[in-house]
């Protein structure tokens, strides 16, 4: 087991360092394989997660105050009701769990502080633009830390199997070594708020994440991400979100990513 075990009481009063990276390499790793195991630290991250896109979303438009005011509400009451201790939640929001909500005048001020205290519109980037920060995170943490497979073959027949009853979901995985990219591997891995499978290949030198989870959205074809100096590319085939990740050259990942989805679609026909 490679990084340290670490306490829950721990990883729950670093969950909004991790949403902010603000950890290093190696707490951030150490946090995700715990949350990865923690039901209790899913569930805070998740809610932090989307309190910040209520916020970020209702911020935008403020003529949703009072249902976004009772919506925050309600997130932080039952967040603090299960998992969270107080002051992490305070010192994030710096709310004081002692005010009215009901008073209109003080909920303005209240929503007015909490934009101010967060410097909303400067830091906090929309939901798209956070999943790609995370999945390069993600992929950058997998290198650093001696953390790229959990399971190490270039045969799909022992990688397959090996997600069979850690995720509910069958990815498909296929080798592309003729083509110059093998397969290495694979690993479980924990980004956007769920466990999710990760299927590793390798073009010379360069190491390529490719990131599968279910995902309720419309099929949509392959739409470049990138950012930070990664390329990353993402779509949807049959209700299952896959996004590839890599330093290799956009041109070369791009084509890869069309023979990838190429491949998948031909292994799982439509009807
Ligand atoms: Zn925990």
């Amino acid at each position: 087991m490679g990084g340290g075990i670490m306490n829950h009481e721990e990883a729950l009063n670093q969950i909004a360092a991790y949403i902010d990276n603000e950890l290093s390499i190696s707490e951030a790793d150490t946090l995700a394989k715990h949350i990865a195991d923690c039901k209790v630290c899913q569930l805070e991250y998740e809610t932090q997660i989307n309190t910040i896109s209520l916020v970020k979303k209702n911020a935008n438009y403020f003529e949703a105050t009072p249902m976004f005011l009772s919506q925050l509400d309600q997130s932080i009451h039952e967040s603090v009701g299960k998992s969270t201790p107080k002051n992490v939640i305070q010192k994030r929001w710096n709310i004081n769990f002692g005010i009215s909500w009901a008073n209109i005048g003080t909920m303005m001020i209240s929503l007015i502080a909490l934009v101010w205290s967060t410097s909303l519109f400067l830091a906090i980037p929309n939901t798209e633009e956070r999943l790609t920060d995370e999945l390069i995170s993600s992929h950058v943490r997998s290198l650093q830390v001696d953390h790229l497979s959990d399971v190490i073959s270039t045969d799909k027949h022992t990688v397959k199997p090996w997600f069979n009853g850690k995720v509910d979901f069958s990815p498909s995985v296929i080798d592309f070594a003729e083509s110059g990219f093998p397969l290495e591997g694979g690993r479980l891995d924990y980004v956007n708020g769920k466990t999710v499978a990760v299927l590793i290949y390798r073009h010379n030198k360069h190491a390529i994440n490719l990131y599968v989870w279910p995902e309720n959205n419309k099929d949509h074809q392959i739409k470049e991400e990138s950012r930070h100096g990664f390329n990353a590319f993402q779509w949807v085939y049959q209700g299952m979100q896959y996004w590839m990740i890599s330093d290799l050259e956009e041109g070369k990942l791009e084509s890869f990513a069309n023979r990838v989805q190429d491949e998948i679609i031909k292994s799982r026909p439509q009807g």
